[in-house]
């Protein structure tokens, strides 16, 4: 019998607040997380950890990071006491070679790209959770294929999680568009979707789309979904949307599954993660 082979999903994870709330979008990662067999652990590709470098969590109690700026106090005091995996990252390590990966004893942890979705998707917190950093100096086809070097896990009963946001234009936001995305986002967001349901191999090309500069000003919030593209292209099956939506003009909510039977969007609640007043989402790293 051929080994079982576990989901992987790119979300789109928006405003930090979405780790409170309850919403259409919460519940799909919700719905999600109770829909994948029990993972033996969670590797996590956040946008949030964007660095100079390959580098995966080696600790074995990861630090929940608050590494945003004026949000709630309520948000500070979220906490996710996952538990890492060394000996995966070990693995990880592995299998990427001859792509070279650094092991993190002390310097990150579980950060709000990763929690804001788990603390829903798997809200027990008792799965290990280990992150996969984001070499900022490397191209967008090195993304790609190191994701769909990361295959194998599958197979083995790692989950790979992609956190981002397809469309991520911070100095673009719009109050008054809560619900809903300029036409330059919805143009690259179903540009995004063509490409995620059809070949997950041409994400990167992605980066000659009209609306690229607009849809990713800086591609950390972009890259993530190369992740799981490169899965897909992996496998060669395409992804099924988990849920599909825009926040404040210039975000796009929309999330991705591979492997899992596309479950209906659930809940009516068109909120998407609130920006409290008093954030300037230009200076608040979410
Ligand atoms: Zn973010």
């Amino acid at each position: 019998m051929s080994a079982q082979l576990m989901p992987a999903a790119f979300i789109g994870h928006g405003s930090p607040m979405n780790a409170l709330e309850e919403n259409r979008y919460t519940a799909a990662w919700r719905e999600f997380g109770a829909s994948v067999p029990r993972p033996r652990a969670i590797l996590v590709v956040s946008a949030h950890w964007y660095i100079n470098a390959t580098a995966v969590t080696a600790m074995p109690t990861p630090r929940t990071i608050h590494d945003f700026y004026g949000f709630p106090d309520q948000l500070f005091a979220v906490d996710y006491p996952a538990p890492g995996l060394p000996e995966l990252a070990d693995e990880v390590a592995e299998i990427v070679k001859p792509t070279w990966i650094g092991a993190d004893l002390d310097s990150w942890g579980i950060d709000h790209g990763t929690w804001s979705v788990l603390v829903h998707a798997f809200p027990g917190a008792d799965i290990p959770v280990v992150q996969l950093s984001i070499n900022a100096f490397k191209s967008l086809d090195y993304h790609l294929e190191l994701g769909a070097k990361l295959a194998k896990l599958r197979e083995s009963g790692v989950l790979i999680l992609g956190s981002g946001n397809a469309v991520h234009n911070l100095g673009g936001m719009d109050r008054h568009l809560e619900h809903r995305g300029f036409d330059w986002a919805q143009r690259f967001n179903e540009a995004v979707r063509d490409v995620m349901t059809g070949s997950p191999d041409r994400a990167a090309a992605l980066s000659d789309h009209r609306d690229w500069n607009l849809a990713a000003p800086t591609p950390d919030h972009y890259i993530p979904l190369l992740y799981v593209a490169g899965l897909g292209a992996a496998s060669q099956r395409p992804a099924d949307v988990l849920v599909d939506g825009y926040a404040y003009g210039s975000l796009s909510m929309t999330a991705f599954t591979l492997d899992l039977p596309c479950p209906q969007q659930p809940g009516a609640s068109e909120d998407a993660g609130s920006i409290p007043d008093s954030i300037d989402p230009e200076n608040s790293n979410i």
